[in-house]
C-alpha cells in the first residue's frame, strides 16, 4: 500500500511517539503551595491538539490564583493552571484539518459557544457556557476543542514566540479601548501600570492620543514614560487628593480627562477614576475588584456632568484577530518587550510569582525548556 502525503501527514500527527509519556509541570496544591512534578502528559480526543508550551506569561488572574485559588478554574486539588502561553503543535487528533504538526500558535484561555442567549446577540464575551483552558505551566498543554475551533491562532513568521504569548492581554485591551469612545481630540487617564495599562497606554499612543499615566510603583512608570505617555504621575507625590485632581486638570486645559481608565482593580482607584473624570466624561471601570467589594459615587458628579461609566471584561475571537494584526506593528513589539523584561525556568515559578507580586518586573516570561 502506498500512502500520499496527506497520509502519511496525518500518520506522523497520530503519533504518539513523538511525546514522551510524562512531563514536567507546577501543580496548585492550595493558596501559596505550587509544586513542580512530573505528570502524564495530557491526552488529546480527536478533535483536539497537544502543545509544546515554549512561553507561558505569569499575569494578574494567575497571581492572585497561586494567592487564594480560584472558584471557576481551580475545580480540584492539585490542578494544572497557566493560560496565557505560546507553544509548538506536536499532536493533532484525528478530526483535525486546520492544524498541523510543528505550527507555531497562541491558544487563547476561553472559546464562546456560539449557540447561547448572548453568543447570538454577539456578545461573545458574556457567553453563558464558555470553555476555559487552564493548565500552561506545564511542558505540554491540551487545548480544548472549542479553543481548537474558534480560538487558535497561526503566529506569523515574523513575530517570535515570546511576543506572541502576550496576546490574550492585547486583545482585552483592544476590546477595553475600543469601546471607551477614544478619539485624537481626547485626553485619556489611565490609572494603573502594570501590563493591562502599559498596553492601554501603547494603543493611545499608536492612535496619537495624548495620554496621562497614573500609577505608584516608579519602575513601571518609567516605563510608562519611556513608551510614550505624556505626563506620568506618581500618586504618592500627591498625599491630598485634590492636589493630584488640580494637577490632572491644568494638563488639560482644566477640563479634566474626557475618558479614564481604570486598570489597577481596587475600589478605591475605581473611586479615583470617577473623580478624576472631566465633565461628559467616560469612565472605564477595567480592572476587576475582588468578589463583594463596594464603591461609593457622586450622585451629583454622575448626574450633572453626565458621566458615563462602563464595565468592559474579557474578549471575542474578533477582538484576538485584530490584536493578532497589531503584533506585527514594530512600536507595538517594542512595548511588549518592556512588559515581558525577565525570564524564568518553570520550577522556578514560585520566584516568578513573588517577583511578579512585588513589582520589579511587570510580566515574567516561564519556559518550561530551559534549564530541564
Ligand atoms: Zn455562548
Amino acid at each position: 500500500m502506498t500512502l500520499s502525503i496527506r497520509d502519511l501527514e496525518e500518520k506522523l500527527s497520530d503519533d504518539p511517539e513523538k511525546v514522551s509519556e510524562t512531563m514536567y509541570a507546577c501543580l496548585f496544591y492550595g493558596p501559596g503551595d505550587i509544586r513542580y512534578e512530573k505528570i502524564p502528559v495530557p491526552k488529546i480526543n480527536e478533535n483536539e491538539i497537544l502543545v509544546k508550551v515554549d512561553t507561558v506569561l505569569t499575569g494578574g488572574t494567575d497571581l492572585k490564583t497561586f494567592k487564594r485559588g480560584h472558584p471557576v478554574l481551580i475545580k480540584k486539588i492539585p490542578s494544572l493552571f497557566g493560560h496565557q502561553f505560546s507553544g509548538e503543535i506536536v499532536m493533532t487528533g484525528k478530526n483535525i484539518k486546520k492544524f498541523s504538526c510543528g505550527q507555531k500558535v497562541v491558544s487563547l484561555n476561553s472559546a464562546p459557544c456560539l449557540e447561547c442567549n448572548f453568543c447570538k446577540k454577539k456578545r461573545f464575551n458574556l457567553c453563558e457556557n464558555i470553555e476555559f483552558l487552564n493548565g500552561a505551566y506545564a511542558e505540554y498543554v491540551s487545548i480544548p476543542e472549542r479553543i481548537v475551533k474558534y480560538n487558535t491562532y497561526i503566529i506569523p513568521e515574523n513575530i517570535d514566540l515570546e511576543t506572541a504569548s502576550i496576546l490574550e492581554s492585547l486583545a482585552v485591551v483592544l476590546h477595553g479601548y475600543e469601546r471607551s469612545e477614544i478619539t485624537k481630540d481626547k485626553t485619556l487617564c489611565v490609572i494603573g501600570t502594570g501590563s493591562i495599562g502599559l498596553l492601554f497606554i501603547a494603543l493611545a499612543k499608536l492612535n496619537k492620543v495624548k495620554v496621562i499615566s497614573i500609577g505608584r510603583n516608579p519602575y513601571k512608570l518609567n516605563i510608562s514614560e519611556k513608551i510614550g505617555a505624556d505626563f506620568v504621575l506618581n500618586i504618592k507625590d500627591f498625599p491630598d487628593e485634590g492636589e493630584l485632581i488640580k494637577k490632572i486638570n491644568s494638563l488639560t486645559n482644566n477640563y479634566g480627562p474626557e475618558v479614564v481608565i481604570e486598570a489597577a482593580g481596587f475600589p478605591e482607584t475605581w473611586e479615583l477614576a470617577a473623580r478624576i473624570a472631566g465633565r461628559g466624561g467616560l469612565v472605564n471601570f477595567f480592572g476587576g475588584c475582588k468578589k463583594g467589594t463596594k464603591v461609593e459615587l457622586d450622585t451629583y458628579k454622575l448626574h450633572y456632568d453626565e458621566l458615563k461609566l462602563i464595565g468592559v471584561f474579557h474578549h471575542t475571537p474578533e477582538y484576538v484577530q485584530k490584536a493578532l494584526g497589531l503584533l506585527s506593528d514594530n512600536y507595538i513589539r517594542s512595548v511588549i518587550k518592556n512588559i515581558i523584561s525577565k525570564t524564568l525556568p518553570l520550577q522556578e515559578l514560585k520566584r516568578a510569582f513573588q517577583m511578579h507580586e512585588s513589582g520589579e518586573v511587570i510580566q515574567i516570561a516561564v519556559k518550561p525548556e530551559e534549564y530541564r
